[in-house]
């Protein structure tokens, strides 16, 4: 027999996650997975039920949105709510300052959907009053895409402002949520918002595998003969939901059984202020204990949101991401690379089942990595 060389020896602790997912879980998230559910069993129905109505009442949407659950990753269900709600002829405006903002264009571009990049610098959030400018100059967009906060750079945009403005022009917004559900404010009831993506395996702290689509029950129901797909119809997923409990096709039982698990922590800790308030003391944390070191943040500490932070590559020859990431690794937390295609960064993520204490030894690994590389900006101290 062959093991994978990183395979973790018995009774040696799993290393910290310090990525935008997979993440840290606790251990109970991690045992409500040692169980098998029949798909088509009432116990798992129940299951089902419960984590979706948690979902909508997490969002403020309980009476005006469902929550449709998706097989898959995030992408999957991102790629799911445009094929769905937006019409063959509709035409979506994208603001853009990173990379999830780009996928959203790839997958409107494979759907065959109009699509209208708006362009914003990747480190300025994005301005509400541009938007609604190039919705005024635009009759034919009918739906405005916004990723709340961009996992590329860390970028928190201004979600209640957009949406604001969206609606005063009369169009449907559809809010990527994927990094920001759940930790940060976002209330259904107060912002208009038709949909609102996000997945098991970021904020909630459940393991990936499974997205989820908060959806104004109108739109939805409106939108019952758009997806240009079978497996990515939410429409078709969420009547049969409605009709049998079940999902369409086999379902990511051990994920639920996670995500309610993780719920049930969610709720106990105190429900999104309590995990903002976390996030944010990591955030703080690691932020002020690498500028110590003499590194510098991609974004203004304004626009940054507690979720993953880009910091600048220190200036050093000798520096290589690789390097940096092995050496990190070798002492138990694992780092993530920049994803900016102008300047070398690495970003370390705030979420996840840890805390400040935590973060703070992944600073100080970071510390003796950089030292041993001869990295250590000049002015910090390891
Ligand atoms: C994680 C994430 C996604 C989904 O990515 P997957 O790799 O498919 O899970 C989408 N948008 C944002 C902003 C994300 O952070």
């Amino acid at each position: 027999m062959t093991t994978g060389r990183a395979a973790p020896m018995p009774g040696e602790p799993d290393p910290v996650l310090l990525t935008p997912g997979p993440l840290t879980t606790t251990r109970a998230t991690k045992s409500a997975m040692l169980r098998d559910w029949g798909s088509w069993d009432r116990a798992f129905n129940e299951l089902t039920g419960s984590v979706c109505r948690d979902l909508v009442q997490i969002a403020g949407g309980a009476g005006t949105h469902v929550c449709v659950p998706l097989q898959g990753s995030g992408t999957f269900a991102v790629e799911a709510a445009l094929g769905t709600l937006v019409p063959r002829d509709g035409k979506v405006l994208v603001p853009n300052n990173g990379a999830y903002c780009q996928r959203i264009g790839r997958i409107l571009e494979k759907l065959g959907r109009g699509a209208r990049m708006l362009d914003f610098p990747e480190d300025r959030p994005v301005d509400p009053a541009a938007v609604e400018d190039a919705l005024r100059a635009d009759a034919a967009l009918t739906h405005v895409a916004l990723v709340h906060c961009e996992t590329g750079t860390g970028m928190l945009n201004p979600l209640d402002e957009v949406a604001q403005a969206v609606a005063r022009q009369g169009r449907a917004l559809i809010v990527d949520a994927m990094s920001s559900f759940g930790a940060l404010p976002i209330d259904l009831a107060r912002v208009p918002v038709d949909a609102l993506v996000s997945a098991s395996g970021k904020c909630l702290e459940g393991v990936p595998g499974m997205g989820f689509v908060i959806a104004r029950r109108e739109a939805l129901e409106r939108a019952h003969d758009h997806a240009h797909s079978l497996a990515m119809d939410l429409h078709d997923q969420w009547t049969y939901l409605e009709r049998t409990g079940q999902w369409r096709f086999t379902p990511p039982t051990h994920v639920v059984a996670a995500l309610r698990a993780a719920l049930d922590q969610y709720l106990q800790e105190g429900g999104q202020p309590a995990r903002q308030r976390r996030y944010e003391a990591n955030c703080a944390t690691l932020v002020h204990g690498m500028r110590a070191l003499g590194l510098k943040t991609f974004l203004r500490d304004a626009d940054q949101a507690p979720i993953i932070v880009t910091f600048h590559a220190p200036d050093a020859a000798q520096y290589a991401f690789r390097t940096l990431y092995e050496a990190v690794r070798a002492q138990g937390y694992i780092l993530y690379p920049g994803k900016l295609t102008q300047i070398e960064t690495f970003r370390v993520g705030c979420i996840g089942a840890i805390d400040a204490r935590v973060i703070a030894g992944a600073v100080a690994a970071i510390a003796r990595a950089l030292a041993q590389m001869g990295a250590l900006p000049s002015g910090g101290r390891a």
